[in-house]
């Protein structure tokens, strides 16, 4: 537990936070675990026991390397294995999506390579797949939680979003309380961490006063389900309209990207599991040096990966990201993977943080370096191929937390990067403990399990020790895979708890 200054702060906060009670969000997101044994608190410990396991290093195949690679949907034989887990998910029912015929989507992709005349990147592949603006897997569809694909924190429990309030009200706090604070939150799915983080700190009205909310976010879908979760309404504002949240009566905004975002004033970025939906070059050592993945289509055919027969543009990318790393590093791997957007995005938030003052909060799964081969498709709490009816599950890769920190301090000497820490460390240190606690008090049996379950999926490590359910529902600790940086002036000194 912290032993700075910080940590009487952050006490004070943690359990001053507003009641609201447990489970004052919305009702249909807190999803009730079979029972589990008591006592079960006593065996939690938010230290974190191990570090995150590294992404699957596929073995090189010599033969497909220069041709196609191996690992099409519906191979018998395919070797191209999805080992990357992503922690929380529940297992659902069997559940089968064969498209009965081709869709929007996988029409679209294969136009582009006839029309190219030649394969797309993985890169490519991946923005059209999740946010192409008319099928895009996130345009159109609430993606999140049990009747979706794939489960996050903030849905997890509410001590998610209380407690990134927390950080955010420290930092607030760090720069001296500004009247006006811009708090950004980059890809917000159902507005769930951002609807707890409001109601946790509504007690804090100076904090809650000061708020003008900003939420880059791509879909339309997602966009409503936010304006509802979120409690807004619209508003006359002289001959305009403005949104406002119901939860604490600050503004509320949508934008496509960051750029879009006003500047001038201090800010609080935010972004759990934005990165990792950013679209990934692919990399893989050849006899004839670093060549580029790419998906091809030919006629007849399903989607597959080949080898790009020349250098890409990308290669840039690469030959950035190799600087960065040492060389027993890359002489470790035989494939690699560069997210330029990432990049970009970190850039624009070092320079936002330098000029306005600030900082930023990133949260995803990941790793500290060089990361080699994570792509994971998932639909309906099931790894499938990437390839297999693009548009119908979610693609995500690992975090390179280290291309981040170093795409940040290339920006601005005003800025420093703290991190990364896991979520473990981080829930801890900003009081998870306490909060916990203070909930406990005041809840019926059933909540009383949902917290425990909550808590574990938070902060544990592995699967759950207590688990009484089916094996095949046991919770997934989330505490050390998922890792945490920021990015922050250096006049406000480190932020909480990275100090
Ligand atoms: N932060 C949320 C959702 C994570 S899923 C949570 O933890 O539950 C990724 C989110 O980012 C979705 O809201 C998706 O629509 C959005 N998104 C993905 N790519 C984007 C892009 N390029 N620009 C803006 N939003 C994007």
């Amino acid at each position: 537990m912290l032993r700075s200054p910080a940590a009487a702060l952050l006490r004070r906060l943690a359990t001053r936070l507003s009641d609201g009670g447990v489970g004052a969000g919305s009702p249909t997101r807190r999803i009730l675990p079979p029972p589990i044994a008591p006592s079960v608190l006593a065996r939690f410990s938010s230290t974190p026991t191990s570090s995150p396991p590294p992404s699957s290093v596929g073995a090189r195949d010599e033969e497909a390397e220069d041709d196609e690679l191996q690992g099409a949907p519906g191979d018998a034989g395919a070797k191209l294995s999805i080992s990357v887990d992503r922690s929380g998910l529940y297992t659902p029912p069997e559940h089968s999506h064969e498209p009965s015929s081709d869709s929007e989507l996988v029409n679209h992709l294969k136009s582009i390579i006839k029309f190219r005349s030649g394969p797309i990147s993985v890169a490519e592949y991946m923005e059209e797949v999740l946010t192409n603006p008319q099928s895009g897997y996130y345009m159109n569809r609430d993606v999140f939680g049990e009747s979706g694909d794939f489960i996050t924190s903030p849905e997890v429990s509410q001590m998610f979003g209380e407690l990134i309030g927390v950080w955010a009200m420290c930092l607030w706090e760090q720069m001296g309380q500004p009247e006006k604070v811009n708090l950004i939150e980059l890809g917000p799915g159902r507005g769930t961490l951002l609807a707890d983080l409001l109601r946790g700190s509504a007690k804090f009205v100076n904090f809650t006063k000061a708020l003008s909310i900003n939420l880059v976010e791509c879909s339309p879908t997602l966009q409503k389900v936010q304006y509802n979760t979120l409690k807004c309404e619209d508003e006359p504002d002289g001959d305009e309209k403005r949104t406002v949240s119901k939860l604490c009566g600050a503004p509320v905004y949508w934008h496509a990207s960051l750029e879009q975002v006003p500047s001038g004033s201090p800010t609080i970025i935010l972004a759990h599991e934005f990165f990792d939906a950013l679209p990934i070059h692919q990399f893989q050592k050849a006899s004839r040096g670093w060549c580029e993945k790419m998906v091809d289509h030919t006629e007849g055919s399903s989607f597959r990966f080949v080898l790009s027969p020349q250098p890409t543009a990308s290669l840039l990318f690469l030959s950035k990201r190799c600087q960065w790393a040492s060389s027993e590093e890359l002489e470790k791997v035989e494939q690699i993977e560069v997210c330029p957007k990432a990049m970009e995005i970190t850039e624009q938030i070092a320079d936002r943080i330098s000029s306005d003052g600030g900082g930023a909060l990133i949260i995803d799964y990941g790793k500290n370096g060089i990361v080699s081969d994570s792509l994971q498709a998932i639909r309906k709490h099931k790894f499938v191929h990437i390839l297999d009816d693009p548009g119908s599950a979610d693609l995500s890769a690992y975090v390179d937390f280290a291309s981040i920190r170093h795409s940040a301090e290339e920006v601005s000497d005003d800025i420093s990067v703290h991190g990364p820490m896991t979520q473990s460390q981080l829930l801890g240190s900003l009081g998870i403990n306490f909060r916990v606690e203070a909930l406990m008090q005041n809840c019926d049996e059933k909540q009383a399990e949902s917290l425990r379950t909550g808590y574990w999926r938070l902060v544990g490590d592995g699967e759950a020790p207590f688990w009484e359910g089916p094996d095949d529902q046991t919770p997934i600790g989330m505490g050390t895979r998922y890792l945490a940086m920021a990015i922050v002036n250096k006049k406000q000194g480190p932020p909480v708890p990275f100090e």
